[in-house]
């Protein structure tokens, strides 16, 4: 940073305490290179004049938007925020980006009173409603797709400020009543793809990509929900503390009499997943009731009575898959199926042939050569083909779930309006141990950084240097580096993962040693001890442990699971194996396969970074509008503001530079011709040339825009935040 010099006659400036937080003291004396500081407790300092930075007036606190802070340091930003959130303004500006920080309790800024003054602009305070009342006005005045982009480490409320998003559009868009369907589904995708971690009672264990589509006259005419990565492992495994996913507990509490005895259900206590993590209740919610509101949600979504009580039934074989047990048949740890509760129950809610199932469980069938023989399988091969087939169930399950909701959502043939896409994606994460969860949000997180950084500040640059505009450039810390490592081929991270997951002798050290072997030279990469490596991410070093990588990304479900869902009675395993197959068609027609066949599937990794550029590229064909969420502490308490914490998730998410990049740019543009076209009728006297350009610099004039805040480009006019609304106020009031 440049050295700042401070002048005598202010007396306020942000100095730092021993525990490292900021603090506006009192300038006492100053004599050369060190000042005497008071503090407001008053603690007298003694500090070096250079490790002070200026304070803004007394006038600016609390501006609604950074960008009119005169002196945009750390501090400056941190105390502003800190000022306005104990005043529960959660939100604030920061140039085109809504910054957002967690209340974590209810504040009054929703409902109908409140969209309504945001609706006839009346509201004036930053706001989740103003920003999709933003995008639904550009939608309508461009003739061009939106999105809103909602991203924030986990628990800083991306979730629910999607949400409020949502209630917003569905109010100002609704009408034809598709509205309070599309407002249900988020109860019903909660209930199947939320748990509660240790950082989130109700944390999001999917991403989501909702396209709320909207007919030419602004209503909304239906939807479509694409998920991304459900963390599927949590069905069978989770940290003491946590949970499974909701919809478990509440099934498990808000079930009916008659229900509980069609799927044997018992209390979630006695069931093996949920029992592990030792924790069964959420401080404040009643799983009972919260069951009630899910089955509500399914019928406004119209999934069936019938298709309910087909996804139950699911649930709770998944729920009892856990508690099938082993008993070792021979001296090599070779299984075989306890034929008790747990297995006859699931056989009868999945709909097979209990010795069908012990077999699938206990046995594989394998081509060794011209041979097929059947193996039988010891007590760790035995467990994880059970945790795998419960995995794939539910996996399946939640797919499906998200399939009926988009029939029902469906737009239909006539597809001719425009949409707005909201995007709720799990933030960076950074644990103690990081597996290989963590390392495909990460990735995940690095593109979609990329795409804010690309429209934030390099598309931003480029338009000006291609429009002739002067322009004095702004640096931003770009993460194409960091993409590299992954997506390089063949020697990137995902590509080194699936190579080693197609080897039959890979192992996660085997892995572990190529990534050291190739990658150390990528400045972003550290090789580690052991099984471990270190990706140097956008948002900070994140040390990756390999255990369990290779299982993760090749995710297997053997044949053998397969065509036991396949031959199920029942409705659903059939439909999900048959999906299953699809993934696998080469392999289908022989049931006794090499191990070799299996890598014919796509991994997690490739599928995910698949669906990510599916996403890229949709998002590139929208206006963005980027809401970034800050989580005030980890506590998940009220009134509780860590600056450390707070700072650490501003300089993450490039918000400095993004109200640096605003301020001394020119944020709106219009093409000349647009901007003839839209506000040449307000022209009060007839001109010479109705050239476009001739006719937008006699606007100018008339509207008195000063000349500092417009530049003309050779095909754009250009303006500094706020200009145009005069000038959109009155064509409205005119037209
Ligand atoms: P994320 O999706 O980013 O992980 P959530 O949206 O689930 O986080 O928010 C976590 C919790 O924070 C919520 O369950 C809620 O208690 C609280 N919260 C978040 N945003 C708000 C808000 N605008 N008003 C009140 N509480 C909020
Ligand atoms: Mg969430």
């Amino acid at each position: 940073m440049a050295r700042r010099s401070l002048s005598f006659q202010k007396v306020q400036a942000w100095c730092r305490r021993t525990n490292g937080d900021w603090a506006l003291g009192k300038i006492l004396s100053t004599s050369g290179v060190e000042s005497v500081i008071s503090l407001p407790e008053g603690e007298v300092l003694r500090l070096s004049t250079e490790s002070l930075l200026p304070a803004n007036p007394e006038i600016l606190d609390g501006v609604d938007d950074l960008m009119q802070l005169s002196y945009l340091n750390e501090p400056s930003v941190l105390y502003n925020l800190q000022d306005r959130y104990s005043q529960d303004k959660i939100y604030t500006k920061a140039g085109p980006v809504l910054v957002a920080i967690n209340p974590f309790k209810e504040v009054q800024l929703y409902g109908n009173d409140y969209i309504e003054a945001y609706r006839r602009k009346a509201g004036d305070n930053p706001h989740v409603y103003a920003i999709a009342d933003t995008a639904i006005r550009e939608m309508a005045r461009d003739e061009v797709n939106q999105s809103i982009i909602i991203s924030g480490e986990s628990g800083a409320g991306k979730t629910e400020t999607a949400k409020i998003a949502m209630q917003y559009l569905a109010a100002v868009g609704g009408g034809s009543g598709i509205e309070y369907e599309i407002l249900q589904t988020n109860p019903i995708l909660e209930a199947f793809g939320n748990a509660k971690t240790s950082r989130n009672d109700n944390s999001s264990r999917f991403g989501k990509l909702i396209e709320i589509h909207f007919s030419t006259t602004g209503k909304i005419s239906g939807a479509k929900i694409q998920t991304f990565l459900l963390e599927k492992s949590r069905v069978v495994q989770c940290a003491i503390g946590e949970r499974s996913y909701h919809i478990f507990y509440q099934l498990c509490a808000g079930a009916s009499l008659s229900l509980r005895e069609k799927l044997n259900l018992r209390k979630a206590d006695e069931y093996k997943y949920l029992k592990q993590s030792n924790c069964y209740s959420i401080v404040g919610v009643d799983d009972a009731e919260r069951f009630h509101t899910v089955l509500e949600a399914m019928n406004i979504v119209h999934i069936s009575k019938e298709d309910q009580d087909n996804v139950f039934a699911m649930l709770a074989a998944v729920l009892w898959l856990g508690n099938i047990s082993f008993s070792v048949i021979d001296n090599e740890n070779h299984v075989e199926v306890v034929a008790d509760e747990g297995a006859h129950t699931v056989a009868k809610l999945i709909g097979c042939n209990i010795g069908d199932l012990k077999l699938a469980l206990s046995t594989r069938k394998m081509k060794v050569g011209h041979d097929n023989i059947v193996q039988k399988l010891n007590l760790s091969q035995a467990i994880d083909t059970r945790d795998a087939l419960a995995k794939s169930l539910y996996a399946s399950l939640f797919e499906w779930l998200v399939e009926q909701i988009n029939k029902s959502l469906a737009v239909g043939k006539r597809r001719t309006g425009r949409s707005i896409s909201i995007l709720d994606i799990y933030g960076f994460e950074s644990f103690d141990k990081n597996s290989f969860e963590q390392f495909c949000i990460n990735y995940a997180n690095e593109r979609l950084q990329q795409h804010f950084n690309r429209h934030l500040f390099k598309l931003e640059q480029d338009e000006y240097i291609q429009d002739g505009i002067d322009w004095a450039k702004v640096d931003f810390e770009d993460n194409q580096d960091c993409l590299y490592l992954f997506e390089k081929k063949p020697l990137g991270l995902l590509s080194l993962l699936d190579e080693e997951s197609t080897f039959p002798n890979g192992t996660d050290l085997t892995f572990a040693n190529k990534l050291k072997q190739h990658l150390n030279s990528n400045p972003c990469f550290r090789g580690e001890r052991g099984k471990a490596f270190t990706v140097h991410h956008y948002a900070g070093e994140v040390a990756y442990d390999t255990s369990g990588f290779l299982e993760k990304n090749r995710d297997l479900l053997h044949m053998d699971s397969i065509q036991l869902l396949a031959s199920c009675k029942s409705h659903l395993p059939p439909i999900f194996a048959s999906k299953m197959l699809a993934q696998s068609a080469n392999v289908a027609s022989n049931p006794y396969r090499s191990s070799a066949a299996d890598s014919q599937r796509l991994s997690v990794a490739t599928k995910f970074k698949g669906q990510l550029f599916q996403l890229m590229q949709r998002l590139e064909n929208t206006t963005p509008h980027f809401i970034r969420c800050i989580k005030p502490n980890n506590l998940q308490l009220p009134a509780i503001y860590e600056q450390g914490l707070v700072l650490q998730q501003l300089r993450c998410c490039g918000v400095l530079e993004v109200v640096r990049i605003s301020r001394s740019g020119y944020p709106t543009r219009m093409s000349h011709q647009k901007f003839a076209r839209r506000y040449g009728f307000l022209l009060l006297e007839n001109i010479a040339s109705q050239d476009p350009l001739s006719v937008s610099v006699a606007i100018l004039q008339q509207f008195n825009i000063l000349p500092e805040m417009y530049q003309v480009g050779y095909t754009k006019l250009f303006f500094r935040t706020g200009q145009i609304g005069a000038l959109e106020d009155t064509r409205n009031r005119t037209l």
